[in-house]
């Protein structure tokens, strides 16, 4: 290693901060005499805006380890710790935090060395980006470019050595063939490896999922399997096994989706074990996202060429140096750290992605090697494409044109109910609206970026086609009457502008009049019944501005496809895929439009029993950021079932949890197949884990329900007395903050890091790759964490909920309550809550782990929630930490044990399980 770097570093951890000057031992400093030395000269650190927030600035400059790293190492993985970067450069990590200071400046040179190697993978490029990057007086840049030799020839530069992907013939029909299960049974065997243990129920369930794959037997009939496997069965490999065996045979391609990314990246890294080789592998499976989602390299070229200043264009230069390297392009949850955004505003990688609509598709210079093309362009030929719940509800939808999508695995199946009450929802809201206005009308006049409004995108269709003209013109008039910039202000003013926002002013009015605020400052909503003579006023027009515009889009739709058929001399492939995109567009906004009528038609009238309408101001601590009319369907499966469901051929539903304790008529209900003409196939198998010697449920007695003060030092008491290794799960941000902050310095003394979404300036799965990677950090988070966290092993051995997770009060939920047995209809989602919480803590059969619930108001007909076998007892929070702290070991030997040692400790079940 080269000489050691001459500037300072600083580590700061919510237990202390230290400084390390060259040439002199790590000091201790108080959080003043930190910001005055972070002032004075730039310091090393490692995610300077996490060390900011420890230090309590809002903001902190100086040479951030993970951006030297995001630049030496695009595309590579490391948990942004300092153990994780000592484990990404192979070098020792720090004994403790003290230790850490002086380790950056280690790890900062060792990563400086590494530019110096012969093997450096990854320097294609980087003298051309260390020069930008100078010049945007990056602070590393003056020591980058000091090590890196100008290069003999001109480096490619990013857009020239990006590969183009190509257009394919359309892929024959699928062949219709039935799986042999001698096949099965063999490819299973293949896919689990040669040593691994044959497991009876993993076999089963391939076997019944391969039964779906056979070709049905009538229109609109899939062979449909409602499938639930227990929690280390395997059942990912279950599936592939028939999956990948029927693509082969086939030739088609069979749809996988996940409702957690945890689950998403876990689905890839499995199929590895069909298809070793990364090349093949990279054909063969294909992961499938949402198009904001994605790099757009036109939004990048915009970004280097000027278009970012300041930070954000270096963040601009770190993510050209990524998309060289990266696998997919994918921006969010791929192989982009996902720390990288949180250096930086997340408004600049939010801008890099096509989150606005702004494709030019084949006006794009760099269109043949579009990261969001390829990958649907890939997905036509893979055997295999992942995707998650509503992409696959979307894509279902479109593709049935084109013979659909016809052989379908939903895992996670418990969430088809909540993903396809989003999917199939409609909003009128200014937000939405204004996009439309700009889709079709293009920027307002300050507005910056490409967007070109509909007729400078179709010039050569107008001035072809003299109806596609007047259709053109006819929108954009039209569009003049959505809400423009600016809308929420005059709203708030009484000062509308046109037909929807006056609808929208009334809307305002009318939820401030009615709502009841449930958490200040947060979302108010009403029911939209009863509406009063001014709302009522204000909707005929708004109708009248919408069917306005339906009309003249729908006409533009069949204009392109005339001009399509016409093919005139002009329509060469570019101008082609342009109107392609054109009248994809045109469709999706249609079918908006008509939902948006649908909805206002209903307004003042008698109630859909279908529907459920209530109106909405969102709000985030106070500050008004959309107004709207909103429409779910009663029961969201009725369309699941229509659009998603019935068109397809084999259809696989599965989870861990799939029945919960109401058995296969609510799962039935709950995944739509209780909406189709036959009767789907079930199948289960058990859990292998031995619950009863793995896990145990404390409910602790002796917390107050309002008591913060209580609820933090029970989260406290707990985290220690487990030594780390705690999730802990809210149903409110406000209590995980007042939580967080009363404990986290307390647990930083004990070396027991504390994190937490909503205040950590990190992305949710940055904060679980730290959680998973120290066993003694606790992560404290709400809903997102209950179902995507998969840590198995001993980093997680406690989960943590704050209370019985009862839903929240809202309209929606009212109605459904009603419909669904009242009381009846809260229980399930409770016991689905706890089952999904319980299910983070043991994830492999040498898992251990306690499950805490902090509130005595846990009724006794909920526990069944819980796997059978589990021991569940109620406990006073002494008791609690007792067991959790010391007892477990001997429980597990001798259940009676603990038992006597704590008299009062009441046990509730302890079955045998099946
Ligand atoms: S084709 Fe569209 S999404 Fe792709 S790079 Fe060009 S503008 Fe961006």
């Amino acid at each position: 290693m080269s000489a050691s770097l001459p500037h300072p570093a600083l580590h700061a951890t919510h237990g202390g901060i230290w400084i390390s000057r060259p040439g002199e031992p790590t000091a201790a400093l108080s959080r003043g005499e930190a910001i005055a030395a972070a002032a004075d000269t730039p310091m090393i650190m490692l995610n300077a805006p996490l060390v900011a927030a420890r230090l309590g600035l809002s903001e902190l400059s100086g040479l951030d380890l993970l951006e030297l790293f995001a630049f030496v190492h695009p595309a590579r993985f490391a948990v942004p710790t300092p153990a994780g970067m000592a484990r990404a450069l192979e070098i020792d990590p720090p004994a403790d935090d003290a230790s850490a200071a002086e380790f950056l400046r280690l790890a900062a040179t060792a990563l400086l060395d590494r530019m110096a190697l012969p093997d450096w993978r990854e320097r294609d490029g980087a003298w051309t980006a260390a020069q930008a990057l100078y010049r945007a007086r990056w602070p590393w840049a003056p020591l980058i470019t000091a090590r890196l030799q100008t290069p003999e020839r001109a480096e490619r530069w990013l857009f020239s050595r990006l590969p183009e992907w190509s257009e394919a013939a359309s892929r024959p029909p699928a062949r219709s063939i039935a799986l042999d299960p001698a096949d099965v049974t063999e490819e299973l065997a293949r896919l689990t490896g040669d040593n691994a243990e044959p497991r009876e129920g993993q076999l089963r369930y391939a076997l019944a999922a391969a039964a779906t794959f056979a070709p049905r037997a009538s229109e609109n009939q899939p062979n449909l399997l409602l499938a639930e496997a227990g929690t280390g069965i395997g059942k990912t490999l279950g599936y592939l096994a028939p999956a990948t065996r029927w693509a082969e045979e086939a030739g088609g391609t069979v749809w996988i989706s996940t409702y957690t990314k945890a689950l998403q990246r876990q689905l890839d890294r499995e199929t590895g074990r069909a298809w070793p080789d990364a090349i093949e592998r990279g054909k063969k499976v294909v992961i499938r996202k949402g198009r904001e989602n994605y790099l757009c390299l036109l939004n990048l070229e915009d970004a280097l060429q000027g278009g970012f200043t300041g930070r954000a264009a270096i963040l601009a230069q770190l993510v050209a140096r990524w998309a060289a390297y990266s696998r997919d392009g994918d921006m969010i949850g791929g192989d982009l750290p996902g720390w990288l955004s949180s250096l930086f505003r997340r408004a600049g990688s939010i801008a890099l992605t096509d989150r606005r609509g702004e494709c030019v598709y084949a006006g794009c210079p760099h269109y043949r090697k579009c990261f969001i093309e390829r990958s649907v362009r890939a997905a036509h030929e893979a055997d295999i494409v992942i995707a998650n719940h509503a992409l696959m509800m979307i894509l279902a939808q479109r593709a049935q044109d084109e013979g659909g999508l016809n052989r379908l695995i939903f895992d996670e199946g418990h969430h088809l109910f909540d993903a396809a009450d989003s999917t199939f929802a409609v909003a009128l809201s200014g937000q939405e609206l204004i996009e439309l206005r700009r889709w079709i009308m293009g920027p307002e006049k300050k507005a910056r970026g490409r967007r070109r409004g509909l007729a400078a995108r179709l010039s050569d269709v107008a001035s072809y086609d003299e109806a596609g003209e007047q259709a053109i013109i006819e929108a954009a008039n039209a569009a003049q009457e959505l809400p423009g910039e600016g809308w929420l202000g005059r709203i708030a003013e009484g000062l509308p502008l046109n037909a929807i926002e006056r609808l929208l002013m009334a809307t305002r009015a009318t939820v401030y009049a009615r709502a009841t605020a449930q958490e200040a400052g947060f979302g108010l909503e009403t029911e939209a019944a009863e509406l009063d003579g001014a709302m009522i006023a204000a909707v005929a027009p708004a109708l009248e501005t919408l069917e306005a515009l339906l009309r003249p889009l729908t006409r533009l739709g069949q204009r392109l496809e005339a001009v399509m058929e016409d093919a005139p001399d002009w329509l060469d492939g570019q101008a082609r895929a342009r109107v392609e995109g054109a009248i994809a567009g045109l469709g999706l906004r249609c079918r908006m439009l008509q939902g948006l009528i649908a909805l206002l038609a209903r307004l003042g009238g008698p109630a859909d029993p279908d529907f459920i309408d209530w109106l909405a101001v969102d709000r985030v601590e106070g500050r008004e950021f959309d107004i709207g009319i909103h429409r779910r369907w009663l029961d969201p499966t009725i369309p699941l079932a229509e659009t998603v469901l019935k068109p397809a051929h084999g259809v696989v539903i599965t989870s861990a949890t799939l029945r919960s304790a109401e058995g296969w008529e609510a799962a039935e209900a709950r995944t739509g197949a209780a909406h189709l003409d036959h009767a789907p196939s079930h199948f289960a198998v058990s859990s292998p884990f031995d619950y009863s010697r793995q896990a145990e449920v404390l409910i602790v007695t002796d917390i107050r329900k309002g008591d913060t003060a209580a609820l933090a030092g029970a989260y406290a008491r707990l985290i220690e007395a487990a030594r780390g290794g705690a999730l802990g799960l809210f149903s409110a941000i406000n209590r995980l903050k007042a939580v967080h902050a009363r404990i986290a310095d307390r647990l930083a003394q004990e070396g027991l890091p504390l994190y937490a979404q909503h205040v950590d300036p990190l992305d949710t799965g940055t904060l679980i790759d730290i959680f998973r990677d120290d066993q003694h950090a606790s992560l404290l988070g709400t809903d997102a964490l209950r179902d995507g966290v998969d840590v198995p092993g001993h980093s997680l051995r406690l989960v943590i909920m704050e209370g019985v997770p009862w839903p929240r009060p809202t309209v929606l939920h009212a109605a459904r309550k009603a419909a669904g047995g009242g009381a009846a209809h809260d229980d399930r989602i409770v016991r689905a809550r706890l089952a999904q919480g319980f299910g983070r803590l043991i994830r492999r059969s040498s898992d251990h782990g306690h499950f805490v619930i902090l509130s005595p108001a846990l009724p006794s007909r909920l526990l069944n929630a819980f796997p059978v076998g589990v021991p569940i007892r109620r406990a006073s929070l002494a008791e609690a930490v007792a067991i959790v702290g010391g007892e477990r070991e001997n429980m597990r030997k001798d259940p009676g044990i603990a038992d006597s040692r704590l008299s009062s400790v009441t046990p509730l079940r302890h079955q045998q399980s099946d």
